[in-house]
């Protein structure tokens, strides 16, 4: 049968045309991809902000003794989690609820407030999933250029405020630039509106400075998730405070069961050994520091409070990313986000030896 042809096959016609607007998703080539594509032994994946250590041994433990597949997540292990987040953060817990990664609690939020028309200020360059969001509900993206260090103008984002603007999202650390936003710029752009305030904290862990203070205003959600810090990336976790009536209208529009009880068990038992996480952390912190200095000679590296670093070479980024490749080393080309550079590339910062791998083929390519 042909597929695509005359008559009724031609379903792709009653696509939402949002959707066939936005461009095809292009995933990262993964370390068997690359592996067969150069004939390479090693290869060194640092391309996806990950933990590379993985999650606490106590979160191996408890689930080789989970048996519950059959049955649907129940609100106690919710509850149980959101006690522990409560403690985590210090805040109430019916500020607080759990979804599938910040990804997912960025839907149910832009679901609960994004009509066709409505416009959605995303500082750029930030989290290219803020664009596709904004696309897929029909909102109009009103995008505000950063400052040269690229922090957030707050009085240009101020001046893109309307009447029709319904949320205005800040990323802190940002994806993929690694600086941290101040928390009185942020404070003015949240007291000069009615527009809901998305603080994307998801390296928050990583970062000398966060802004949990702000939290006191009604109209501020901050989100984080186990995926970075905590080393659960795939048992898509997150979590988010937000005001309790926010919460109730959040609950109404969630899918029913957003999270696992395997992943909220592993969430439950990593915070049962926050000094894994935090040594985690350490060795990120101090391979952090290491990577900056070795690149601050040789391209433009910016300073990071997350667990990647952001810089631009002398070379266009799809050039430089594919030579690294050929040794062996999974970057991120940036050149095609929103508001960066073609030379932008951004490196997860991963175990020593990987690491060093990266700036040994780095040097190389730039000879
Ligand atoms: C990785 C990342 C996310 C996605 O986090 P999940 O909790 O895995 O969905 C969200 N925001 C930013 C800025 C990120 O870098």
């Amino acid at each position: 049968m042909e597929v695509g042809g005359s008559g009724i096959g031609k379903v792709t016609e009653k696509l939402r045309e949002n959707v066939r607007k936005i461009p095809e998703y292009v995933p990262g080539k993964s370390i068997e991809e690359v592996k067969r594509k150069y004939g390479l032994e090693k290869v060194v994946k640092l391309a996806s902000n990950e933990n590379p250590y993985g999650p606490s041994p106590k979160v191996r433990e408890v689930l080789k003794n989970f048996d519950r597949f059959h049955i649907y997540p129940s609100p106690k292990e919710i509850e149980e989690l959101t006690e522990r987040i409560s403690e985590y953060l210090g805040v109430e817990r019916d500020r607080i609820v759990v979804g599938a990664g910040i990804d997912g609690i960025l839907e149910t939020v832009f679901k609960m407030f994004v009509d066709p028309r409505d416009e959605v200020v995303i500082p750029i360059p930030s989290f290219p999933y803020y664009h596709t969001l904004t696309a897929v509900m029909g909102g109009r993206e009103v995008v505000v250029r950063r400052k040269k260090d690229f922090r957030i103008d707050e009085d240009k984002v101020i001046e893109s405020i309307t009447d029709k603007t319904k949320i205005i999202l800040i990323c802190s650390p940002n994806n993929p630039t690694g600086n941290v936003e101040d928390v009185n710029a942020v404070r003015a752009i949240v007291e000069s509106c009615d527009a809901l305030v998305f603080v994307d904290e998801a390296y928050a862990e990583f970062s000398d400075e966060n802004l949990m203070e702000l939290l006191e205003y009604e109209n501020v959600v901050i989100a984080r998730t186990f995926s970075k810090a905590f080393g659960l990336a795939n048992l898509r976790i997150g979590y988010a405070v937000m005001h309790p009536e926010l919460r109730k209208a959040y609950m109404k529009v969630s899918t029913p069961f957003p999270v696992s009880s395997i992943a909220i068990s592993a969430a439950i038992a990593s915070f049962e050994d926050l000094d894994y996480v935090k040594s985690c952390v350490e060795r990120i912190k101090a391979e952090r520091k290491r990577i900056y200095s070795e690149l601050e000679g040789t391209v433009r590296v910016y300073p990071s409070q997350a667990n990647f670093l952001f810089f631009e070479a002398p070379l266009k980024a799809d050039v430089l990313v594919e030579e690294l490749m050929r040794r062996g080393v999974i970057v991120r080309d940036c050149s095609k986000f929103i508001g960066c550079s073609p030379f932008s590339v951004r490196v997860s910062v991963g175990r020593e030896e990987e690491n060093s791998l990266f700036l040994e083929a780095l040097r190389d390519v730039l000879g």
